[in-house]
């Protein structure tokens, strides 16, 4: 399995530095994040090493994508949060801290101050169906 000995997720998937484990198969490692945006935030990764989205092989996106949901599931049936968000970081400017690639599964509590909801404002829509057209091409 990929491994990358300077990367921290790694050394928890190898055990050498310690985590709370919550859910743990073959191929996927779920463990509570040490900075918690609200309580029972919790990270699901893949165990072999992929720096993100861009990168991480179709097999391991499977089923990562697998734990992520009995993790949502575990997190609503013991947190009855307000919400659930499923975050994915790649690169600086989305603000991701470790170069292996991970989702936050996290709960959201009324009123709190995570700034991740943008609103509902509507775009222009002949700049959406132009990037549209760019993305089908590219995808
Ligand atoms: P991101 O900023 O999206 O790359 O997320 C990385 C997350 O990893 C942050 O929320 C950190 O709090 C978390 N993190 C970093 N080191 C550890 C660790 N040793 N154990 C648990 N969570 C960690
Ligand atoms: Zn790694």
């Amino acid at each position: 399995m990929t491994s990358d000995p300077d990367c921290i997720f790694c050394k928890i998937i190898a055990g050498d530095i310690p985590s709370f484990k919550v859910y743990e198969d073959d191929k996927t490692l779920a463990f509570m994040d040490i900075n918690p945006g609200n309580p029972g935030h919790v990270l699901v990764v893949p165990k072999a090493h992929s720096p993100n989205i861009f990168e991480v092989p179709l097999d391991d996106m499977a089923v990562a994508m697998v734990t992520v949901q009995k993790v949502a599931r575990a997190v609503r049936a013991t947190l009855d949060p307000f919400g659930l968000n499923i975050v994915q970081a790649n690169g600086p400017g989305a603000a991701q801290s470790v170069q292996h690639v991970h989702w936050h599964v996290l709960p959201r509590a009324e009123g709190d101050k995570l700034k991740l909801n943008w609103g509902l404002v509507p775009g222009d829509m002949d700049a959406i169906g132009a990037l549209a057209e760019q993305l089908r091409a590219a995808v």
